[in-house]
Parts: structure tokens; sequence; C-alpha cells
């Protein structure tokens, strides 16, 4: 799948180059880039050099396009940009465990991602949406209102840029930061499938998450597609009841329904799916919670990923850590492996649902 301003105006990419704004070459596949250089008269082995620049060398400048001929990377110049964002911020100093990056889009809006190292686990979070349209009352992202989908190069270009800043190559991609992935379908997995060229960045399917807040039809969707890339889905409740507190696209898409679009992948990709539970005090961490989602996975192909809130200065609170404890003793005899997931990054905001900017 290509991107979608070079898919939806094949026939006229140096009519838009002309535009005020230069068109970023990041986010371009292949087939996009033998377009675009066949528009310039140029032989497609081209489209394989430029496309090595972009994502193996992941260079910053066309001067640097060493087997690029001189006029051929002028014109490049005075048409294209590289990179469609621009880093304006980083907190947290290189070596730290968690850093977090404010990116600037061409048309002026904020987004985040973040760097967090774990031994030899490199991970970055990135962001598929400005905002997000998907109103848990617990997330901050959720405070901004949806803003926009980003391009298939704007949640490229996040993992290039944020790759440069790392000391150690970025191991795996979860799509966990601002926004819901399956909300912006078609570019995540455009997306997606550029991280994982074997030409380019070359990061394995597996080592790529997309995280949904379980949109079914979508999650039908992508099972029947057969997409190798790792799935995994906010639950968040142990029953519709619980779930609808929380979550109101419970309502749209219920509970019963989301277990069936997880029976469904599971059948159709013979992977696990990750589901992810955010422990907050005296809403999802009873002992009672534990049991009932217990009866609700036990059968089914699942990991079950404990998260226990971050706050955002909101109503809701992180329990205690012994009622963490206790919540996932409560646990011990699931049929499905539980782990948990201690957020890093929280003294920086960077934390699982804590990314929000302000409009500037
Ligand atoms: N929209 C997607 C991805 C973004 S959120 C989704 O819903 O899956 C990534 C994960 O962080 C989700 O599992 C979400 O439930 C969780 N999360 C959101 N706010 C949180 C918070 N304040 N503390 C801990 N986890 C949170």
């Amino acid at each position: 799948m290509s991107c979608a301003p070079i898919k939806d105006n094949r026939n006229s990419l140096l009519m838009q180059a002309s535009l005020k704004s230069k068109i970023a070459l990041v986010g371009l596949n292949r087939d996009d880039l033998d377009t675009l250089l066949s528009e310039l008269n140029e032989p497609s082995f081209r489209g394989q050099q430029l496309f090595g620049w972009l994502y193996r060398s992941r260079v910053n400048s066309f001067e640097d396009m060493g087997n690029i001929p001189t006029g051929l990377r002028k014109s490049f110049e005075e048409k294209y940009r590289i990179h469609p964002l621009k880093l304006i911020y980083v907190t947290g100093s290189t070596g730290e465990s968690t850093r977090k990056f404010l990116f600037e889009l061409q048309t002026g809006e904020k987004v985040e991602s973040v760097l967090m190292k774990e031994g030899k686990r490199i991970t970055v979070c990135i962001s598929s949406q400005v905002g997000c349209a998907v109103d848990c009352d617990f997330c901050a992202t959720a405070s901004m209102g949806f803003q926009k989908n980003l391009s298939v190069g704007e949640i490229v270009d996040q993992f290039l840029q944020v790759s440069k800043e790392s000391t150690a190559p970025i191991t795996n991609v979860v799509f966990m930061g601002m926004g819901e992935p399956f909300l912006n379908y078609d570019r995540v997995i455009s997306a997606a499938d550029l991280m994982n060229d074997e030409n380019g960045i070359k990061l394995g399917a597996k080592r790529i998450t997309i995280s949904t807040v379980g949109i079914t039809p979508k999650i039908n969707r992508y099972a029947d597609e057969k997409h190798r890339y790792k799935l995994a889905i906010s639950l968040n409740g142990s029953s519709q009841e619980s779930r609808l507190q929380t979550m109101p696209i419970t309502k749209k898409y219920p509970l019963n329904d989301l277990l069936t679009a997880i029976d469904h992948f599971s059948y159709q990709s013979r992977h696990p799916v990750t589901l992810e539970y955010v422990l907050m005090a005296g809403v999802t961490d009873s002992k009672e919670d534990a049991k009932k989602l217990m009866t609700l996975l036990s059968g089914r192909r699942c990991k079950l990923n404990v998260i226990p809130y971050n706050e955002i200065g909101g109503k809701y609170k992180r329990p205690e850590n012994h009622v963490i404890d206790s919540f996932i003793a409560a646990l011990d005899d699931a049929p499905f492996p539980v782990t948990v997931r201690w957020s890093k990054g929280t003294d920086i905001a960077a934390g699982c649902g804590q990314l929000a900017v302000q409009k500037s």
C-alpha cells in the first residue's frame, strides 16, 4: 500500500511539488519512489538507491546521497524535503532510560514519541494521530480531542528521527502513543509495512505492536488481511459494565463482539493477542475483577498485560502496590500468561496515556 497523497495524485507529483510547501520523501515506498523518478525520466534503479538513503542510511540531506548525480540531487532539493517532521524538543538527556520527543508537523500541529531502554530492548512508542477521537476517561490524549490523522511519513519519521537520537539501534516499535491506530488504519498499516521492509528499516514484524482500543470491524479486517504485526487490545474492564464506565466506545463496540473479534484474530493469525488491562484504584483493581477476567479469558489464546495506572491529575488513581500485588496474585492460576507493565517515564509524563500537547 502506498501513502495517500501519492496514491491519490499519481500523475501530478511534479505539479504538487511546485506548491509552496515541499513534499516530504519520508513516507514514500518503493513504488511511490519509482513513480516519482519516472516522472523525472530517471531509471528505476534510482528508486532503490533513494529508498536506501532514506530508510537504511537515514540521511538528513540530499547532499549526503553519494551515488545520486549532482543535477538530480539539486532537483530533489528544489522540489522535495526529506523529513515531514521537525524535532522541536527532547525531554531527558542521552543515556537516560526514557526520553520524550516533541515533533511539529508541516501544518503546525504537534505530536510526541517516547524512547525507552530496558536492557537490550530499545522501544520507540509512536503516535498515529494528533489527539484522539476515542474518549477514554482516563487517558490524557483524550483531553486534546481529535485533530488529524498522521500521514505514513509523519508516522515513519518519528521512528527515523528518534533512531538518530538513540545510542543503540531500536529493536521494537509500539503504536501506543497518541491516537487510535485503527481509526487511521490504512496509513498505520502502510507505515508498519515501510518499517518492516527488508531493504530499508528492516524491523521484524513481531517487533512491531499495534495497540487498539477495540474497533471490532478493524480487528476483523486486520485478522482477515493476515498482517503479521503483533496486536494488542485495550481491555481495561472485566465486564461490559465496568468497561463502559471508563471507555464510552464500549457502547458502540460491545465487549461480547470484541471477544468474538479476538477469537477470530487468534484463529486467523495463530498468534495470541495481548490484552492490556489498566489498573485504576477502586475501578478495575478488585479481586472480583481478577476473577471475572479469569472467567472471561480462560480458553482464549491471549496474554494479559496489567498496567498500573499512570496518574494525569484527574479523578483516577494508581492503586497502592499491595493492591497491585494481590490483583496479580489472584491471577496466579490463570491459564494464560500474565505480565505487569511498570510504565517507564512517568516522571516526565511519558508513561502510557500521559501524552498530550497543548495547541499552540
Ligand atoms: N489508542 C490505543 C493506543 C494508545 S494507549 C489503545 O487504546 O490501545 C496505549 C495503552 O495505554 C492502552 O492500553 C491504554 O489503555 C493505556 N493507557 C491510557 N491511559 C493510561 C494511563 N493514564 N495509565 C496507564 N495506561 C494508560
